[in-house]
């Protein structure tokens, strides 16, 4: 699935006036690609991937997915769209209190109509590192293991996209690692798109692209193998 956002600008109406989120960002991204997006905290990264993935309204500009124009769809038809077909991996997690892991993977699969397999969830909570924790709420588990159970979440439903805002930022370098192997493989073996947002360089590298955001603007684009001797 590819996603173009074309001369993407968001504003925020503040006590001091007009916050420019978003200057005029056009970009494509590919079906099968990776791309990693760093720049300075403030820059519009979180911005960008609530556009992109249709979570916030672009106060000027298009999304397009798959030819799709997001900002035609009604209220009802975008979240459709987005529980088929993207995934979103949150900063804080965005968990279910109350639910277990399992359940919390469970759930957008069961929202969209679909049944959700016990050992499906068990499979992609040990693809993770999570299976001994599937009974657990979030509250029983450490910020990395939400994150995780936050990203088993997305990939459980297979969207054919995944944005994910510093999805690695609260692990340690082995389960990073073992995160990012996993979306690669997404990518490279189910033709994935996955757009991410990250402060590391060497989850940038795992990336086959990286784009730099400076206040609202893609400033630069670099290989994501480049991007580790940053
Ligand atoms: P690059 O990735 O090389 O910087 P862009 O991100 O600007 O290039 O564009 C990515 C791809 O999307 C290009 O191949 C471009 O031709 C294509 N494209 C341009 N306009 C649209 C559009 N309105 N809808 C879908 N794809 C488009
Ligand atoms: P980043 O993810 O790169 O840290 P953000 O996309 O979160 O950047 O924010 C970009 C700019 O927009 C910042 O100046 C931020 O303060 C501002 N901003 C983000 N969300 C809001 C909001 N809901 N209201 C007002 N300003 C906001």
């Amino acid at each position: 699935m590819t996603v173009f956002l074309r001369e993407l600008r968001k504003t925020y109406e503040a006590t001091a006036g007009t916050v420019t989120a978003l200057d005029g960002v056009t970009v494509g991204f590919e079906q099968s690609t990776f791309t990693a997006i760093m720049g300075p905290s403030g820059s519009g990264k979180s911005t960008l991937l609530h556009c992109a993935a249709g979570l916030e309204q672009p106060t000027s500009g298009t999304v397009t997915v798959d030819g799709t124009v997001l900002g035609e769809l009604g209220g009802n038809e975008l979240t459709r769209f987005r529980r088929d077909r993207i995934g979103f991996v949150f900063q804080d997690f965005n968990l279910v209190s109350s639910l277990t892991a399992a359940q919390n993977v469970a759930l957008p699969a069961r929202l969209a109509g679909r049944r959700a397999d016990a050992a499906a969830v068990t499979a992609v909570l040990d693809g993770v590192g999570l299976a001994d924790r599937a009974a657990h709420r979030p509250s029983e588990l450490s910020g990395g293991q939400q994150q995780r159970v936050a990203i088993a979440r997305a990939l459980f439903a297979q969207p054919a996209v995944v944005f994910a805002d510093e999805p690695t930022g609260a692990l340690d370098k082995a389960t990073s690692h073992q995160i990012l192997t996993l979306m690669r493989r997404m990518v490279d073996e189910h033709g994935r798109t996955i757009v991410l947002v990250t402060h590391d360089p060497v989850a940038a590298a795992v990336a086959d692209r990286v784009l730099l955001l400076v206040d609202g603007r893609v400033t630069d684009e670099m290989a994501g193998a480049d991007a580790a001797a940053v």
